[in-house]
């Protein structure tokens, strides 16, 4: 049996790694999920066999409520509030992983053979609980920040690195005791000390994660989940399971090459976004004496209608407008005006990694005509006009142009050396960094205050008689 269940967890973790390579291309990404999901149910199925089960109540009851609880959140969850949901989901895995480490140093206590534990099965369940129990913690603050149940700014306590550096002191000397002492000690003072350095775990988790804010938020759900990732490999190494441990891996690694994708998007290093506390003041004001010209539906049909060429730039407002159908229909009608048009997608617009391209999708927009940065922004100076959809920080030229913004360095689609800007967006108001946008006062950008969706329904309908 053993030989059987091996066997199917080395074709389970093949199908996550082809699951994982199609996911890379919009393309592929449907039958990657499906493979990766085949991989799971093969996996779990096999898990089943072994003969460490004791019984299958309990397995039943979790798998009805877990599958019950997992089919309305993905039938409810609107897009928009996808992030949370990830940062949720990341959670439940940390958990899952500290509370298998919590039950195992448990079963050694009562077994009193917490003292006969080798050292790598002590240190693997010490890992599982303080990796699992920070992911734990950490995203639930995630959640609650996106979720807007806490403030998405940074929240800073007095001498907070300092508690921090402590709690991260305390936690490696509690894990030495653990590993040095396990032997010599009264195993009730051992398990105790366990507990205190889960306790430690938890409280750090919340520290990390308070002082976040800001657009700092994704790179921080992206960390999270590779840490679910390796909480989940050093449950594997608790277990002896390989599936874990390469799932574990996988989730661990792939998380991490994407939080470092995220950095670079928006030009900051991982440290600078744990410990920066960016975002804490928005920058407003002195917009007041400055012009914006508002345009309407009509104009701005004139202005696309007779365009060569046109750049659309989507981003979380369109999301928001559920507005990517009347997209679709706005680029039709230009195509069939001879207009050259192309999308740029920037690497953080909208609220997780790929949201704009799942949207655009969705309304079935060509992927020939998705552009990303580095090959759109050479295009802006030569485009007739850049078509802003709800779209504001991954348009703010004030990441090229003002030291003192925290968005500096962030690259951006230079959509302002278009010849003419239009923006679609409901008001004036910041995007989700908290930062005023240059772009709205320039002389060749022109505004349309609105919903998305009913201004370009609008655009679209007025252009039929341009
Ligand atoms: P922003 O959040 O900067 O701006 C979105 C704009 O959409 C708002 O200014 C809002 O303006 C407008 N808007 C909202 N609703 C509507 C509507 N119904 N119709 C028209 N406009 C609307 O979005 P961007 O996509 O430009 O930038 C993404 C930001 O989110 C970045 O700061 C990024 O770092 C951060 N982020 C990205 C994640 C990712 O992984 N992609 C995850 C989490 C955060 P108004 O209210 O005036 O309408």
């Amino acid at each position: 049996m053993e030989v059987l269940i091996n066997a199917a967890y080395l074709v389970a973790s093949a199908m996550f790694i082809l699951a994982l390579k199609r996911l890379s291309s919009p393309r592929t990404a449907r039958t990657g999920n499906l493979i990766g999901a085949l991989g799971m149910l093969i996996g779990v199925l096999a898990t089943l066999l072994h003969r460490s089960i004791l019984s299958f109540e309990g397995i039943l009851i979790g798998i009805v409520i877990g599958s019950g609880l997992g089919a309305v959140m993905a039938l409810r969850v609107p897009m928009t509030a996808m992030p949370q949901m990830v940062a949720l989901l990341n959670g439940f895995g940390g958990a899952a992983s500290a509370v298998v480490a919590i039950a195992e140093m448990e079963r050694l206590h009562l077994h009193h053979s917490i003292a006969q534990a080798s050292t790598a099965l002590t240190g693997s369940i010490a890992a599982s609980v303080i990796i699992g129990t920070i992911t734990f913690t950490g995203s639930v603050i995630a959640f609650a920040k996106l979720q807007e149940i806490l403030s998405g700014r940074p929240i800073v306590l007095p001498f907070h690195h300092g508690w921090n550096a402590l709690q991260g002191i305390a936690i490696l000397a509690l894990v030495t005791l653990l590993l040095l002492q396990q032997r010599v000690w009264p195993e009730a003072t051992v398990l105790e000390l366990f507990y205190l350095l889960t306790a430690i775990s938890a409280v750090l988790g919340v520290m990390m994660v308070i002082p976040i804010g800001g657009a700092d938020m994704p790179v921080v759900i992206s960390f999270l989940n590779s840490l679910s990732g390796l909480a989940a490999a050093s449950t594997g190494f608790v277990l002896s399971n390989y599936l874990l441990i390469i799932a574990g891996t996988l989730v661990g690694a792939s998380g991490i090459i994407l939080t470092n994708i995220m950095c670079t998007a928006m030009n900051r290093s991982l440290p600078n976004v744990l410990f920066g506390a960016v975002g804490a003041e928005a920058h407003l004001g002195g917009a007041t004496d400055r012009i914006v010209r508002s345009t309407t539906a009509e104009d701005a049909a004139v202005i696309l209608g007779y365009a060569r060429s046109v750049i659309i730039v989507p981003g979380y407002g369109m999301a928001v407008a559920q507005a990517q159908h009347a997209v679709k229909k706005l680029t039709t009608l230009l195509q069939q005006r001879g207009v050259d048009v192309k999308f740029a997608i920037h690497p953080v617009a909208g609220r997780m990694p790929g949201h704009m391209n799942v949207l655009l999708a969705e309304a079935d927009i060509p992927y020939d005509l998705l552009y990303d940065m580095e090959h759109i922004n050479p295009e802006f100076e030569h485009t007739d006009v850049a078509l802003v959809v709800g779209a504001n920080d991954v348009v703010n030229p004030a990441a090229r142009k003002d030291a003192s913004s925290p968005l500096y360095g962030m690259p951006i689609l230079d959509v302002d050396r278009a010849r003419t800007v239009i923006v679609l967006k409901r008001s004036l108001n910041p995007g989700f960094a908290g930062v005023e946008n240059e772009l709205f006062y320039q002389p060749n950008t022109y505004m349309l205050f609105g919903d998305a969706r009913g201004s370009l329904e609008a655009i679209a309908e007025a252009l039929k008689s341009v």
